[in-house]
């Protein structure tokens, strides 16, 4: 009984979020509710809806964020200074990927303007 509680308390902050979260982060809202939820928990519930389709999942700055929307998130790196820049892109049809597509990252990587200013 209380597990379910818990899901709910979670699928209830989800829906609040309108950008990017990291699991920490929602595991820090859930937490002013519920102090006894654990990463763990809050883990197990983010595959569960990235299973489902619910959620989206990226890697950014080396850690795992989710978004609700399939929205596509990209980076410019600098490969000098490590900067990243991030960049929409609004259809990778150009690609003419056959399969269906849910979302998409892309990392670019470059020398920054201010690097190559530097040179
Ligand atoms: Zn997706
Ligand atoms: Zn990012
Ligand atoms: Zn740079």
């Amino acid at each position: 009984m209380r597990k379910t509680k818990q899901k709910e308390l979670i699928q209830e902050e989800v829906e609040k979020i309108k950008t990017f979260f990291t699991a920490e982060e929602l595991l820090n809202k859930v937490k002013r509710c519920d102090k006894k939820i654990g990463l763990a928990t809050v883990y197990r519930f983010l595959k569960e809806l990235r299973n489902t389709g619910e959620l989206h999942s990226y890697l950014c700055n080396r850690k795992t964020i989710y978004s609700k929307s399939e929205d596509n998130h990209c980076h410019f790196i600098c490969q000098k200074c490590g900067q990243v820049k991030h960049f929409d892109v609004k259809s990778i049809d150009f690609l003419k990927i056959k399969e269906d597509i849910c979302h998409f990252q892309i990392d670019v990587h470059g020398t920054c303007k201010k690097c190559l200013k530097e040179n």
